[in-house]
């Protein structure tokens, strides 16, 4: 006789859903008739409908899915929100011939973001970044990490995180914020990398993680960013002051950045197009995840792919995420990704719904709290207007959220 399931502590439950925890064991982790219990922000019980207990207790909304697909709240766990100014006439630069370092090396890319970013107010940049953030929010997104570096000095730096905190605050949603000063040089620095990264360490990030605004610490480790020794002086700093690390790896070349990540255990190396088998053994062993970006990859029409099939061989987890940014990938839909990790770098469906979900949450650190619809999680689930989860992944601004909990609230 299977032990009573306790109901006492309910405040709600959605039943008749097409249920994809996103659970380990089986594709989605599917339960086609399901139900999910809540008390009050946490998961509470996840089964079928047909073992939900008759009586419940009284106050327990029950919220009727009419077999509608119930997923985690998606998460987007690599993003640049936060900036100020455009970059469109690059674009045409672009699609004209010009290359990515030819438009750094000439004061445009990332430098005139900063610029504009620089000359904003607080409340302006809020104001923006709030409507970026709601184009993700209308689409199911729960969780959102955003990242530093377009400031490039520490008041700077610590604006744009102070924002991103209070955009979370606004729109009700979890945002995790990710210091980034090592992104470019500055203007201030030109020339003089390694002094920069001095600054980064000795000044911008002890201010930054002392203000506590940083959950996690990132650099940009390419020949148009940084080398991977003066990443690692970054990275020795953040494990100083007891911060995780992630990567923006082996994007335009292969400078072993991902397996730099591994040896400090980083939650996260993101791009990738670049990585070797060295790399993915060593995100292997680490286990870190391996954030894939196919909408910078698209925008700049890139053509060599990452290494999905070695990732899969050597089961490092898959995340996708819109690395949404001014001049290298403006798509504000995470929808969109899913999309474009299947039909650019050849993910299934279920591959993609991972990867806003179950392995998006790890590469923030947040696998325990997010990520799966399981007991003790929070409740952060959407109810949307299909039946089966690979629909999320096999079109575009067709299917849309019915409904959104956020830790259990509507
Ligand atoms: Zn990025």
């Amino acid at each position: 006789v299977a032990t009573p399931i306790d109901t006492s502590t309910w405040t709600r439950v959605i039943r008749n859903a097409m249920l994809a925890t996103c659970a380990e064991g089986r594709p989605f982790g599917l339960i086609p008739k399901g139900a999910v219990a809540l008390a009050g922000p946490r998961i509470a019980w996840v089964g079928s409908k047909r073992d939900v207990p008759a009586a419940l207790p009284k106050g327990c909304v029950v919220t009727e899915a009419n077999y509608a697909l119930v997923t985690p709240g998606l998460i987007d766990c690599h993003t640049h929100l936060v900036w100020a100014g455009t970059r469109f006439k690059e674009f045409q630069q672009r699609l004209q011939g010009t290359g990515y370092e030819e438009i750094a090396k000439a004061g445009g890319g990332i430098l005139s973001t900063v610029a504009a970013t620089r000359a904003a107010s607080e409340t302006e940049l809020l104001t923006l970044a709030l409507a970026r953030a709601a184009k993700f929010v209308a689409e199911g997104v729960t969780t959102i990490e955003i990242k530093s570096g377009y400031g490039l000095d520490k008041d700077n730096e610590l604006k744009i995180l102070r924002v991103a905190r209070a955009l979370g605050k606004r729109l009700g949603i979890h945002v995790r914020t990710t210091l980034l000063a090592a992104h470019a040089v500055p203007p201030e620095f030109a020339g003089r990398p390694d002094e920069y990264i001095n600054n980064v360490c000795d000044e911008i990030l002890p201010a930054a993680h002392a203000e506590g605004l940083v959950d996690a610490v990132d650099a940009y480790c390419d020949n148009v960013g940084f080398t991977s020794a003066q990443v690692e002086r970054v990275f020795v700093k953040a494990k100083e002051l007891g911060l995780a690390v992630k990567l923006h790896a082996e994007q335009f070349s292969n400078q072993q950045g991902a397996a730099l990540a591994a040896r400090y255990k980083a939650l996260s190396a993101d791009h990738l197009e670049h990585l070797d088998k060295e790399g993915v053994e060593a995100m292997a062993a680490s286990r870190t995840v391996a954030v894939l970006l196919p909408g910078a990859f698209a925008y700049l029409r890139e053509t060599k792919l990452p290494p999905i099939e070695l990732l899969r061989v050597h089961r490092v987890p898959i995340a996708i995420a819109s690395d949404l940014n001014p001049g290298t990938s403006p798509y504000a839909s995470l929808q969109l990704q899913m999309n474009l990790a299947c039909t650019l770098f050849g993910l299934s469906t279920e591959e993609a719904l991972l990867g806003v979900t179950r392995n998006a949450a790890r590469a923030l650190g947040l696998r325990k709290a997010l990520g799966t619809i399981e007991p003790g999680k929070i409740a952060d689930l959407v109810i949307w207007n299909a039946e089966h989860p690979s629909e999320l992944a096999a079109q575009f601004g067709l299917i849309r959220p019915a409904a959104v909990l956020r830790a259990g609230a509507a």
